[in-house]
């Protein structure tokens, strides 16, 4: 039976923190607000003092402790090593087993954990998209009319598909002799918002062979519920995810999703053997094709005369695990693309999971400062490898009334690989 870690477990790491306060410049929610609760030294004294029993669960605890994006750069510049994202998503479980799920927990609770019901709702979407959303031009998303619940007017969201990606295409698609094969993990993004980025992801495997296996039964990774406090989901989600990706033998577990491959690669990876195992066959889309050697195929491949300008986001969750150049060696060698650098391509987008939908101000504040990077390099397309990212870089430009668009590296490659 999976089962997380609890906040106790922490102790030895919360006692390493020697309140040095190097994680201040490198963290977007102090950056923003400039408060000593929102950063990392600030929210790990408040674990210890809720382990030492000298604070009860009080609101503002309560309210410091849900103002974090588990993104981890805290603990990708901490001297002494410090997970301050792990220690905040076992306080927000500790919190949720003593006062119970928030409103909005219980909601993701419920929705995340149920398959069948996403799949439900994704279908009945179409429907309601009408009432609520207006299309923005130039393809873009759909802006909300009025506020809904939970989320404000004004936000950028994707269309949801009414057939999920996973039910578009077969369950196995096989490939050529002797090369690998492996499971394709899709994620709820690309499953129900972003499903031309599972085709991408099929032709890119196709064009180099590999026998792609979908697992039907695949759910979602948990990581909303991790950041929700979620704790009894993420386990449940865990095991579906387990039984799924272990029924056929493959030779890894892909993902085109930084949250996911974080949770599949990182959060699983603690929760017993066969975890460990799945998590260490796990691998990011980029980092398999420049394993593969796709970089130097593509470089290959006669230059377009119509050339695109494009930037790179780098995901939290694949930056803070060391995985910044394999994104960046596929975009670069694009036949069509002439790639810049923005400066800071590295901070945060400001989504966080749940966070954007506790705290949009600050996520906008976030994100505003991501527009103006994207707007200064003089792109027209910023790519990433995360659905979540590509949803609120795009929301950001569209408040900082930009041109540009947010899109999938996989969405880029597709277009340049022959049919
Ligand atoms: S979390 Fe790390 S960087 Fe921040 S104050 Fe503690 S020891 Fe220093
Ligand atoms: S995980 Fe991110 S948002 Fe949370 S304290 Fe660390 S740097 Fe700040």
């Amino acid at each position: 039976m999976a089962k997380l870690k609890k906040l106790e477990d922490y102790r030895d790491e919360i006692d390493q923190c020697v309140k040095c306060g190097a994680c201040r410049a490198h963290c977007p929610v102090f950056g923003a607000e400039k408060h000593e609760g929102r950063v990392a030294r600030g929210k790990v004294a408040l674990a210890q003092s809720l382990l030492d029993g000298e604070i009860a669960l009080e609101p503002k605890v309560l309210e410091d402790m849900s103002q974090c994006l588990l993104c981890g750069s805290c603990y990708a510049q901490c001297p002494n090593k410090v997970p301050t994202e792990e220690i905040v998503a076992a306080a927000r479980r500790r919190i949720a087993e003593a006062q119970g799920l928030s409103t909005f927990g219980k909601g993701v609770a419920a929705v995340v954990g149920r398959p069948k019901l996403m799949n439900a709702l994704a279908k009945t979407s179409g429907v309601f998209a009408r009432l609520l959303f207006k299309k923005i031009p130039e393809n873009s998303g759909l802006r909300l009319r009025f506020p809904a619940p939970w989320i404000e007017a004004g936000r950028t969201l994707p269309p949801i598909t009414a057939k999920p990606f996973r039910e578009q295409v077969p369950e196995i698609i096989p490939g050529q002799p002797g090369m690998p094969t492996v499971a394709f993990f899709t994620g709820c993004g690309i499953n129900y918002m972003y499903p031309a980025v599972g085709e991408a992801f099929l032709k890119a495997l196709k064009f180099l062979g590999v026998t792609v296996i979908i697992p039907k039964d695949q759910a979602c990774c948990g990581l909303p519920a991790v950041s929700a406090g979620a704790a009894s989901t993420v386990e449940q989600l865990a095991e579906q995810n387990l039984t799924a990706l272990t029924r056929h033998p493959v030779d890894y577990v892909v993902t085109a999703c930084a949250s996911c491959n974080a949770g599949i690669g990182k959060v699983y990876a603690d929760l017993g053997d066969d975890y460990a195992a799945l998590a260490k066959k796990t691998r990011d889309i980029f980092v398999f094709l420049v394993e593969l050697g796709l970089a130097e195929k593509l470089a290959a491949l006669p230059k377009k005369a119509e050339r695109k300008r494009v930037t790179y986001h780098d995901p939290c969750h694949l930056r803070t695990r060391g995985i910044t150049q394999e994104p960046r060696a596929i975009l670069k060698a694009l036949p069509q693309v002439d790639y810049v650098e923005m400066s800071s391509a590295g901070t945060c987008c400001g989504l966080g999971g749940t966070y954007s939908v506790y705290h949009y101000d600050t996520s906008k504040k976030i994100g505003a400062k991501k527009a103006g990077h994207i707007a200064d390099s003089g792109a027209t397309l910023v790519a990433t490898d995360c659905p979540g990212c590509i949803m609120q870089l795009q929301d950001s430009i569209n408040h900082a009334g930009g041109k540009q668009q947010a899109v999938h590296i996989l969405e880029l490659l597709a277009e340049a690989l022959p049919e």
